[in-house]
């Protein structure tokens, strides 16, 4: 049996920020989870990163691993916006040099016991561990209208369950929902010689950066923007002090954190989208499956007859859905909305047991969705990881 220290349950940039933060301080710790695994299987190659690449670090205690340096590693310039395999590239390069020794094992259970953590692998192998961060991502968190849940996957499918969308090329596809993801996926699809609309719930579709004017200020960009630009102007800086924003009363935070993950495409969509109809305002009321079609009625009685849906309808965090939570261990989590109540060092009231990335969200708000939040959120919880080791070491 392994015995660790610390053990962080997900390879992706917050459990490979926590790896390097938590690395240095000298405890005994394990990183389990396929690297970079979300990025590779669950996103269209051919995106690009909505975040600007000043936002897309992920962070280390010495800023050594940043994508600057990862570019001069490489010798060769990181366009922007960053496309999907070189965001890929990086993070493995990240994970090669923080967390060489990762176990790409899958974390079936995890028991807590006499405060001591007993996690069990996919290969029947165990591990235990006196303090477990939890950095798993929201890949069981992907959200589908029920009304699509009579459909079989060839015809009806969750953005998230894609890695290429050119399986689908050549057919008619209805995508749902008004994001970055049902935008550039329509638009990759479009590409793709599919026949696209996207239908959005919203009455207009937004688009980022509609006033470049506004980001051509110097320093009064600066005071506006946080580089994350995750929010409109101003919010964007509170939102980046995630220390900050949880002070704020909570009806402020929740209307913020609405406000600032507005669906919104990046501007840089617009031209692909040119010859992609969009309808706006429009609910799908019916959904019917024909011989090998579905046919869609929306909310103004008309009618879509598709190939495939596209269900680009985002994520609904429910840490229940952790299939490695087990029943008993949850019911100790302090939960709000699926959410674990957090400590200032992203600890829940199981003590040791911590959550990193959008989990964290209820907690720190909503940069935790974001590879921008790995720097504030693994300095700090390896804060909490240190002064738990004393208390438990005392
Ligand atoms: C289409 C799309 C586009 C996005 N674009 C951006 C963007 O431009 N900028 C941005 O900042 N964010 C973007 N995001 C959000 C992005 O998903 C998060 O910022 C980022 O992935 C969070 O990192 P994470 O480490 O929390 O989760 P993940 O990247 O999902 O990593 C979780 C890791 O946990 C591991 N894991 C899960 N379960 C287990 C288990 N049982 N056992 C072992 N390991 C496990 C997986 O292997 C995975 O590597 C986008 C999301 C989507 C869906």
């Amino acid at each position: 049996m392994i015995e660790v220290d610390v053990a962080i349950v997900g390879a992706g940039p917050y459990g490979l920020a926590a790896a390097s933060h938590v690395g240095r301080l000298g405890l005994s710790t394990a990183v389990i989870g396929e690297p970079m695994w979300f990025w590779r299987r669950c996103m269209p190659a051919g995106m690009h990163l909505r975040s600007p690449n000043v936002a897309s670090d992920i962070s280390d205690p010495e800023n050594r691993f940043s994508l600057a340096a990862y570019e001069a590693a490489r010798g060769e310039p990181v366009p922007s916006p960053l496309p999907i395999d070189r965001f890929i590239d990086y993070g493995l390069w990240v994970q090669r040099q923080v967390a060489p020794g990762v176990d790409s094992r899958r974390v079936v259970q995890i028991d807590y016991h006499r405060g001591r953590f007993r996690l069990a692998l996919a290969d029947g192998a165990e591990m235990t561990a006196a303090q477990v961060v939890v950095a798993a991502g929201i890949a069981p968190f992907a959200a589908r209208p029920e009304e699509f849940d009579q459909l079989p996957p060839e015809l009806a499918s969750h953005s998230s369950d894609h890695s290429d969308l050119s399986v689908l090329a050549g057919r008619t596809v209805a995508v749902v929902g008004a994001g970055q993801s049902a935008l550039e996926s329509a638009a990759l699809l479009h590409e793709a010689g599919c026949e696209v609309e996207v239908l959005a719930r919203a009455p207009r579709v937004f688009f980022l950066r509609r006033q470049p004017w506004m980001h051509k200020l110097g320093p009064l960009t600066r005071l506006m923007f946080a580089p994350a630009e995750v929010g409109p102007a101003g919010l964007s800086k509170l939102v980046a002090l995630p220390g900050w924003y949880r002070r704020l009363p909570r009806v402020l935070q929740d209307r913020f954190a609405v406000r600032s993950l507005r669906p919104a495409g990046a501007a840089w969509l617009i031209p692909r989208l040119r010859d992609v109809p969009i309808s706006t305002g429009v609910v799908v009321t019916g959904v019917k499956r024909m011989k090998g079609a579905v046919r869609l009625t929306l909310n103004d009685d008309s009618r879509r007859h598709v190939d495939h849906v596209l269900l680009a309808t985002g994520f609904r965090v429910e840490i229940g859905r952790y299939a490695f939570l087990p029943e008993d261990l949850l019911r100790l989590v302090n939960r709000i909305d699926g959410y674990p109540r957090l400590s200032r060092t992203f600890e829940s009231s199981v003590p040791g047991l911590y959550f990193l990335g959008a989990p964290a969200a209820w907690s720190f708000g909503p940069l935790m969705r974001f590879v921008a939040g790995t720097e504030w959120a693994a300095q700090t919880l390896a804060r909490g990881v240190e002064d738990r080791a004393r208390v438990l070491h005392q």
